[in-house]
């Protein structure tokens, strides 16, 4: 199933190689190709993910001819601007593409102790849950690594203060692009400075590669968007369940929790009399019981899905977490912000000109 999906994301390879994604080893070596020392390479690493230079014109610590050779062979990135809105309380969305006609979404989000950032990891995405605007609008294809971690950039731009945190929770499935994420993580952090602690990925589950990422033995923080622990509510949420259902799930998420010791964070959308019952809060009791976990509320937010799901009540969201640490758990609920913009959970569709269409009108088509 993985490798057919896989398999269907068309890749952007028309568009020039970007310097963005590469790590300074690769840096090096094309320095080293192009009769250059390798401290060069150094230097442009630096240039681009310390100082965040925005063109290689800016990179003044090059000879104009070494610039000049860069430029022949790369953009710094090819992510460009669309389309930039703001929310009331705070929060800033950036329609983005990458230089083809395919748009995706990134988010700003300043809190008082830190800021974070939502990345997308696709272009859409294949995986088809029934109350998600990004799943409702289908897949074009999975991202380069230059394009999350210049997506990152891009938002830093636009931050009074450092980015300290990033969530991968915007448009698609991030272990569905396993490769391109893991580099991007990597970058990150060896680049950029990030702490490997302070990164978040969300996952759909994906047991094959939440094994894979087991063995990597990362202390990053893994997600896993849970939405009910009956098999049978939960296929008919997430098609993806049909494939992997909840106890081997929840038992491969176990097994990361061993290897990393990171605790385990479990999302849980809560939609109204779909899966927020109390029988359902103790079967995730039960599910987790002993295991250093985490469950975080997110109540649905509204996705014109034609299913007509509705968000629960504050009561019953009230009644569902109390049942739920009544069990025993850790429970916390996702602090919602970006209403105004679409740019909450599940919202992300890149929309643009109708129902989740996601692309670009030419006379939209604007270059920063
Ligand atoms: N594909 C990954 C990460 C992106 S989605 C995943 O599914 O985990 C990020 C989170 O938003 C997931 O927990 C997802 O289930 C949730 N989400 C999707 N649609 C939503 C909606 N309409 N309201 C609230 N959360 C939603
Ligand atoms: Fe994809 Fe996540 Fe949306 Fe499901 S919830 S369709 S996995 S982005």
């Amino acid at each position: 199933m993985v490798s057919n999906m896989e398999s269907v994301a068309k890749s952007s390879e028309h568009i020039k190689k970007t310097l963005i994604g590469l790590s300074t080893i690769e840096i090096q070596e094309w320095c080293i190709k192009n009769d250059l020392p390798s401290w060069r390479g150094k230097q442009i690493s630096e240039a681009i993910y310390k100082q965040q230079v925005e063109s290689i014109d800016q990179i003044i610590q090059l000879p104009k001819n070494i610039r000049e050779k860069l430029q022949e062979e790369f953009n710094l990135s090819n992510l460009e601007l669309s389309k930039e809105f703001h929310s009331s309380d705070d929060v800033t969305k950036c329609l983005v593409h990458g230089g083809d006609s395919q748009v995706f979404e990134c988010v700003l989000l300043p809190y008082e102790d830190r800021v974070s950032c939502c990345l997308s990891s696709q272009v859409g995405c294949p995986m088809g849950c029934k109350f998600c605007a990004t799943g409702l609008g289908g897949f074009d294809r999975n991202l380069t690594t230059s394009e999350i971690v210049s997506q990152y950039l891009l938002l830093q731009l636009r931050s009074k203060r450092r980015i300290s945190h990033v969530v991968f929770m915007g448009m698609g499935e991030p272990l569905l692009n396993y490769n391109n994420l893991v580099k991007a993580i990597t970058i990150l952090h060896e680049e950029i400075g990030l702490s490997l602690r302070h990164i978040t990925v969300s996952t759909v589950g994906l047991v094959p590669q939440i094994k894979k990422l087991t063995e990597l033995k990362l202390p990053i923080h893994l997600a896993l968007s849970l939405h009910s622990p009956s098999d049978e509510i939960r296929s008919k949420l997430m098609p993806v369940n049909n494939r992997w259902p909840v106890k081997e799930v929840v038992g491969t998420m176990i097994e990361y929790q061993k290897a990393t010791r990171r605790k385990i964070t479990i999302e849980y959308l809560l939609i109204d009399q779909v899966n927020d019952s109390y029988q359902e809060a103790d079967a995730i009791g039960e599910l987790l019981q002993g295991i250093p976990s985490i469950v975080n509320i997110i109540p649905f937010n509204y996705v014109d899905t034609e299913n007509g799901f509705k968000r629960p009540s504050n009561g019953r969201i009230e009644a569902f977490k109390n049942q739920l640490r009544l069990n025993g758990l850790t429970v916390t609920q996702r602090q919602e912000r970006g209403h105004d913009i679409a740019a909450a959970c599940g919202q992300l569709a890149g929309e643009h000109s109708g129902r989740f269409a996601r692309r670009l009108e030419k006379n939209l088509f604007t270059v920063r």
